[in-house]
């Protein structure tokens, strides 16, 4: 039977990659096909990259807009945290539904079933599946189809946490259990870049277990297919990261401005995914938006800014009555660890502030858009380097490509190439 193993290391980025800092990572890239021009979503935040993942849908289309959003709730402008386990069945009550297109755990269920392992917040776990086809295992509380709850898993959000999900994985999916889609979502090296340097000494340290841990799934991956087991392995991450050079409170520059009436009005809210901003503006408020972009151009904080008629080329739409996306201003000089890439950070509403000096991601700069792809199997070229443009939206294309099953009302492409057969 053919099978799909995924290793997602939340926040790797792809110049992280090599023999002195990710052994085992340098040693599967020299084997596997590796992309350097992979990009993934907007914002560059893992619960939007996950919908974009398991849908490969842009946000557009499947309308989990970021890691926070704003619904319009009886004519009123809510801000969400999407992290929150109890946000999707939120989401689905007012808009009608979760996601609004098929994930691959429901396009999958059919055919021999998705298993998620997952160590990320609670909401980027259940968007792998939140209408509850397959089985996803979580700190916060897991899943079996038709949403049967599970024991959680008994892990923390750190290495050590990792390490014990990583065993449990394994044993499980090269068990008794043989699903079709097997995906395993560390929660390093991320974790560690949020409250370290990137490149410092913490940092590294935690990226070689990640390393490690990876190295794991990958034996045990050759194990079974010294046993006869065709796989496609996939191993990568969901976005990089950068360094955070400072901490925007993009609302209350907009009141300081005389933009929006006060911090409770419900005229205009911003909310935060990292180094993005997304500005909803509520139709009362119509006659602002002229005002609003002139203001948002006028920033120095301010890196791009897309507005309605341009949110199409970052993959998004005017959902919710988004009016405005920003990415914000990022630059390519290095930290105290020569590691380049810094970007200011919008300043998050429930969460706690971005650590100054620490790394962050979300927007559309240089290396949160650079994460890491490797890809193993049919269609892929053994030690070759991939420098054509790939995107997030074709893992899930590339997935059902090699299971052989259609993948109908997908915005991305599958990657394989017809290979010549060695001589
Ligand atoms: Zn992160």
């Amino acid at each position: 039977m053919k099978r799909v193993v995924l290793v997602m290391l939340d926040g790797l980025r792809r110049d992280f990659v090599d023999a002195a800092r990710t052994p085992r990572l340098a040693e599967f890239a020299g084997r596997a096909e590796w992309f350097t021009n992979y990009r993934t979503a907007f914002p560059s935040a893992t619960r939007v990259v996950t919908a974009t993942l398991v849908t490969g849908c842009h946000p557009a289309r499947h309308t989990l807009q970021g890691n926070s959003m704003a619904l319009l709730e009886n004519g009123v402008l809510v801000p969400h945290d999407v992290g929150r386990p109890d946000f999707l069945p939120h989401k689905r009550s007012v808009t009608g539904y979760t996601l609004a297109v098929p994930t691959l755990a429901e396009r999958l269920a059919p055919h021999g079933g998705v298993i998620v392992y997952n160590n990320v917040s609670p909401g980027a776990a259940y968007m792998h599946d939140p209408d509850g086809y397959g089985h996803v295992y979580h700190r916060a509380g897991s899943f079996a189809p038709g949403h049967v709850a599970l024991d959680p898993l008994n892990v923390a959000l750190d290495a050590a946490g990792d390490g014990a999900m990583t065993q449990q994985f394994i044993a499980d999916v090269f068990g008794a259990r043989q699903p079709v889609l097997s995906v395993l979502w560390l929660g390093e090296p991320d974790h560690i870049q949020h409250n370290a340097p990137l490149g410092s000494p913490e940092h590294l340290a935690v990226l070689d277990e990640a390393d490690r841990n990876a190295g794991l799934v990958i034996d045990a991956v050759d194990r079974r297919r010294a046993g006869g087991d065709d796989i496609l392995l996939i191993v990568g991450s969901d976005h990089g990261h950068e360094t955070v050079s400072g901490v925007v409170d993009i609302e209350s520059e907009m009141i300081a401005a005389g933009i929006k009436a006060s911090a409770d009005s419900n005229d205009m809210i911003a909310v935060s995914s990292g180094n993005a901003s997304l500005i909803y503006l509520h139709p009362d408020a119509e006659s602002q938006r002229d005002r609003l972009a002139d203001f948002l151009a006028s920033q120095p904080w301010a890196g791009q800014v897309i507005d309605a008629a341009n949110l199409a080329t970052v993959g998004q739409a005017p959902h919710n009555r988004l009016a405005f996306a920003v990415s914000l201003k990022a630059d390519a000089l290095e930290n105290e660890f020569g590691v380049p890439g810094r970007s200011l950070a919008a300043k998050p509403r429930w969460d706690k502030p971005d650590r100054l000096g620490c790394g962050q991601h979300g927007g559309l700069a240089r290396f949160e858009q650079s994460p890491t792809l490797m890809m193993e199997g049919p269609g892929f070229a053994p030690g070759a380097t991939r420098e054509e443009p790939a995107h997030v939206t074709d893992l899930a294309p590339s997935i059902m490509r090699y299971l052989g099953i259609v993948a109908a009302g997908m915005d991305g492409s599958f990657l394989q190439r017809a290979l010549r057969p060695s001589p």
